[in-house]
């Protein structure tokens, strides 16, 4: 699927409700699609799912660990356990850990990104 025509999906897809008969669609099967197997669309995606969160991407070393950044964000402004969360970056220490979802803040620190598998920055 090019680009211009999964943006154009998108726009249709992400108004809610979507409807069954939408959903059981072969033009949504290829949709779907596009964003698990086209890079390109996957990418565009993400980064716009990045920019809705407030955060920007270029900030990290990949556009995986930006996006799953996303619910460490929402984590922050919630004291219930967010399970969805799968990654922590610590601003103060620098670090990047995996959150240990047992009520408290700690997580297991990373020194390399499970996405692109770049060495993270030394914590301080
Ligand atoms: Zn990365």
């Amino acid at each position: 699927m090019e680009l211009k025509r999964f943006k154009q999906l998108t726009k249709q897809y992400t108004v809610k409700p979507v409807f069954a008969e939408v959903l059981f669609s072969q033009e949504y099967d290829e949709y779907v699609d596009a964003f698990h197997n086209n890079q390109e669309c996957r990418d565009w995606e993400l980064k716009r799912r990045i920019k809705a969160a407030g955060i920007n991407y270029k900030n990290y070393c990949c556009i995986a660990m930006a996006y799953y950044l996303i619910e460490d964000k929402v984590s922050k402004n919630n004291s219930e356990i967010n399970y969805d969360s799968i990654m922590r970056h610590t601003h103060g220490r620098k670090e990047f850990g995996i959150p240990i979802h047992d009520g408290g803040s700690s997580y297991i620190r990373i020194n390399y990104c499970p996405w692109c598998g770049v060495q993270l920055p030394v914590s301080l």
